[in-house]
């Protein structure tokens, strides 16, 4: 039996620049997609233009070319696939997958937090835009967490694809765009563990091969609080990557190379590179953002 070629990426939001908690992202998906001799590519999710920094995206991809982070093949930008997304979400609405809601935020609170799908068939054409979620994954394998599992109600609700703003769901592009790519794993922060779950309901319904997943633990500076561009997380230092790389890789639980560059350091660690001694944790309290 032959495997696809491992494909993997890492997808930053040019909201801020990269700090400890997206290093952890972008080495644990570089080291897990080299040691599996397979490709790595990086995608700027610049679809929400009130929640972008000027110059955060080129600035990302600097310090990832100073840490020795170096992808593979095309960058690929949403803000320039937004015809694509628009495309598919005419083709949902055409075939009643997809709906127009004019519920508030208020409405919302009011049903318990979980949308009810009540405009379904009031027949809206204005509004946000909600998919029929047919599919309602509530579990999936990880590759790390082994089955984890989400509550029916969430996993059942018509979520978002499009904002009533017009702007493109996060949940929509990332699968057309690992779809696109033919991501074969997903590695990333155990944040995002519900929305694997709302993401694996869209690779079903669009008749996609779902990637596997992994997520990482996510670095906190409190418990439940990870550290993010919004608490601003102290950015990483690209004129001397070494100190953080190696604290991100004693962060993943994996030996630290006596390494005086990043390029050996890396490869000393792509060929260390162990899953089974990454935490098997949601989140790790570390002692400050740097
Ligand atoms: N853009 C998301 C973030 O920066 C990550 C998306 C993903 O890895 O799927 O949090």
């Amino acid at each position: 039996m032959s495997y696809p070629p491992y494909i993997g990426r890492f997808a930053p939001s040019p909201s801020g620049s990269l700090h400890f908690g997206s290093l952890i992202a972008a080495l644990g998906s570089y080291l897990r997609a080299r040691s599996q001799g397979g490709q790595w590519l990086v995608r700027i999710e610049d679809i929400d233009p009130p929640r972008e920094v000027p110059g955060a995206a080129d600035d990302i991809l600097r310090t990832l070319d100073a840490f020795g982070l170096h992808w593979d093949g095309e960058l690929m930008y949403q803000s320039r696939r937004t015809e694509a997304y628009q495309a598919k979400i005419d083709g949902l609405l055409a075939s009643g997958e997809a709906y127009f809601c004019q519920c508030s935020r208020k409405q919302i609170q009011a049903m318990g937090g979980v949308y009810d799908g009540r405009c379904r068939h009031l027949g809206h054409q204005s509004g946000a835009i909600r998919i029929v979620n047919r599919a309602r994954v509530n579990h999936f394998h990880d590759g790390l967490l082994g089955e984890v599992t989400v509550p029916e109600s969430f996993a059942a609700e018509d979520f978002i694809i499009k904002r009533s703003d017009g702007l493109y769901a996060y949940q929509l592009a990332v699968v057309m765009d690992d779809a696109e790519t033919g991501i074969t794993e997903v590695v990333r922060g155990a944040d995002l563990i519900e929305a694997s779950c709302r993401q694996l309901s869209l690779f079903n319904q669009f008749g996609h091969q779902a990637p596997a997943w992994m997520h990482l633990p996510l670095a906190c500076a409190e418990v439940g609080f990870k550290l993010s561009k919004q608490n601003h997380a102290t950015p990483v230092d690209k004129a001397n990557p070494l100190p953080a790389l190696k604290a991100a890789l004693a962060f993943l639980g994996q030996p630290i190379p006596d390494a005086h560059s990043v390029e050996s350091l890396l490869a000393q660690a792509v060929a260390d590179f162990s899953v089974d001694s990454i935490p098997r944790r949601r989140e790790i309290l570390i002692d400050s953002g740097g």
